[in-house]
């Protein structure tokens, strides 16, 4: 969808009301709009008794609007959250506002003022796709799927516990009330779950019930006479909690893993019989998306991944971060054709792409200190000190060990292979300020810079080699002549190997029973791990995914067995 058509058209009307024209109706009333939401939506699904001794608990919403409903409903639940629980909201805007105007609509409620100050501080673009807002202070992950209400219902994997349909008025917007996404609901709702909305049109009632709730019409808030509960047959399901995790390797992969878990509340061991060895432990690196100019569902992961994770780096981890911007260089005389077509995708939207002469310009990728964003996500984890097949006595075991994955039988049923990977670091001032890359690449640091890397395939050899040195030179001279004029004086080389697959996708999923991995990530893992590390354990603790089920699908590790 391009802007224009998930413009909201939105208007503050004469009496200060939000309002849409493209949809001629308003958000809600200023002037008793949060009185509403909770009467209809947080009272009408028996918030919060319902959620009492819920360690997880999922709501999701048709309609995000301006944040009011979901802004409510984290206030009620940071003042009545069960122990240790923890609120996973999913919801469904296709005409996303822009932050100004939310924050002048919610501006009309002081007492929800840090609610709402959080969820403008985390406002997104107007980005087709997933955007996962943390809430760690709450005990709360909101992921907003930015599309039409069909696109999100079908690419959600997870299963409400509670429901808001909140879209325009049926008269003004029956597309969003239409029997197929109210069907589309029920496939995503949970035995037991309840569902409010304000309406209690005939064709919605019949609609939901159709779908298999259980629908009453209700006393209506204020003006209005009625409004609709429902609930959809069977009891909640008793999740079994696992006891004791452990993650398998401390590089990238595992501290997402890492980081995913204490979000959501839990503690693991990390088991890494060798620290800082890996591809993480380079003193310099980029993160930037993988490139593809034929678009489509690869573009949308790398897209995806690629904004959760300079999000997340710039909120948390900041003092990682070495520059902003990285100048991808034309390689071929066709670059610049691509680069044309690459900035112009959709997926990439927002990205702020920009072609120049010089290059593609990608203001938002960063450049950064692996190591430092590393030990900043595993945080106070309890390391243990073991080999990485001895996992016994853990109830779920999360395999994100980079190239230890080799020594054990997993990287054959995976297909994956070694790709080793030279990297020169120059204690030289004769610098280009500016992060680049261009097959080779080239990073200011506040010591000199780095630059790489050789790719040696099938290799996994660690030791530094002359030859690769030579070559990572020959690179660096044919962009940056001074910069290897000055290096040629002497360099403090590094070596670690990446796990690539033959698609050259990575790998997330379970590969064995309580087993789950993260691999293949090559030379992508910063930009890749923090999304995919969250998604993997959303699926092992059956959690809804932040990950839409197009993109969960390319990387599944069944991918490999003819599947
Ligand atoms: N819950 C909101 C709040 O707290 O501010 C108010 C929601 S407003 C009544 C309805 C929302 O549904 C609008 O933001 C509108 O853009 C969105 N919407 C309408 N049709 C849609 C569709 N087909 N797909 C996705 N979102 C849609």
């Amino acid at each position: 969808m391009t802007q224009t058509e998930t413009d909201p058209q939105l208007y503050f009307a004469d009496d200060g009301n939000p309002r849409s024209a493209r949809f001629d109706d308003i958000y809600y009333s200023l002037q008793d709009g949060l009185s509403e939401s909770r009467a209809v939506f947080l009272n009408g699904c028996a918030m919060p008794e319902v959620w009492a001794g819920r360690r997880h608990f999922t709501v999701a919403e048709l309609g995000f609007g301006t944040g009011l409903n979901i802004a409510a409903l984290m206030q009620l639940w940071a003042a009545q959250r069960p122990e240790s629980g923890h609120l996973h909201i999913f919801s469904v805007e296709g005409f996303l506002m822009p932050r100004d105007a939310a924050a002048s609509a919610l501006s009309a409620w002081p007492d929800m003022a840090p609610f709402a100050a959080e969820l403008l501080a985390q406002w997104p673009p107007q980005r087709r796709g997933f955007h996962i807002m943390r809430f760690p202070q709450w005990g709360v992950t909101l992921i907003l799927a930015l599309m039409d209400v069909r696109s999100a219902l079908s690419q959600w994997q997870g299963k409400a516990d509670a429901w808001f349909l909140d879209g325009f008025s049926p008269a003004c917007n029956p597309d969003m009330w239409a029997d197929d996404v109210l069907q589309a609901v029920a496939d995503k709702t949970a035995p037991g779950a309840r569902l409010a909305t304000f309406t209690v049109a005939g064709f919605v009632r019949r609609g939901l019930q159709a779908a298999g709730f259980a629908v009453s019409k209700q006393p209506g808030f204020g003006k209005k006479r009625e409004r609709l509960e429902a609930i959809f047959p069977g009891e909640p399901d008793l999740r079994h909690e696992p006891q004791r995790i452990a993650v398998v390797g401390g590089g990238i992969a595992g501290a997402s893993v890492v980081a995913a878990l204490r979000d959501y509340g839990y503690a693991a061991d990390l088991i890494d019989p060798a620290p800082g060895s890996g591809a993480s432990g380079n003193p310099a690196g980029l993160l930037t998306p993988r490139l593809d100019a034929g678009g489509g569902a690869i573009s949308d992961l790398f897209a995806d991944a690629f904004y959760y994770a300079t999000g997340l780096l710039r909120r948390d981890v900041p003092d990682a971060i070495l520059s902003e911007g990285v100048l991808q260089r034309p390689a071929s005389d066709r670059d610049p054709a691509r680069f044309a077509k690459i900035a112009g995708q959709v997926a990439f939207d927002a990205l702020d792409m920009g072609v120049e002469a010089a290059g593609l310009r990608l203001p938002r990728a960063l450049a950064l200190d692996p190591r430092t964003v590393v030990e900043s996500l595993l945080g106070d984890i309890n390391r243990v000190t073991k080999t990485a097949d001895s996992t016994e006595g853990y109830d779920i075991i999360f395999m994100t060990c980079g190239e230890g994955i080799f020594d054990l039988d997993l990287s054959h049923s995976l297909d994956l292979r070694p790709v080793r990977g030279q990297i020169e670091v120059a204690g030289s001032k004769t610098r280009d300020p500016q992060a680049q890359a261009w097959g080779g690449y080239y990073v200011p640091t506040p010591d000199g810079f780095v630059f790489g890397a050789t790719h040696v395939r099938g290799d996994r050899g660690t030791e530094v080699c002359e030859a690769d040195r030579a070559h990572n030179l020959d690179t660096l001279r044919a962009v940056l002549a001074d910069e290897a004029a000055a290096a040629e004086a002497g360099t403090h080389a590094r070596a670690a190997i990446r796990v690539t697959t033959r698609d050259h996708l990575p790998v997330m999923g379970p590969v064995s029973p309580h087993t789950y991995a993260l691999t293949g990530l090559g030379a992508r893992g910063f930009c890749l791990a923090p999304l995919l590390g969250r998604a993997l354990v959303a699926q092992a603790l059956g959690l809804p995914s932040p990950l839409p089920k197009a993109s969960a699908h390319l990387v599944r590790p069944d991918r490999f067995h003819g599947g």
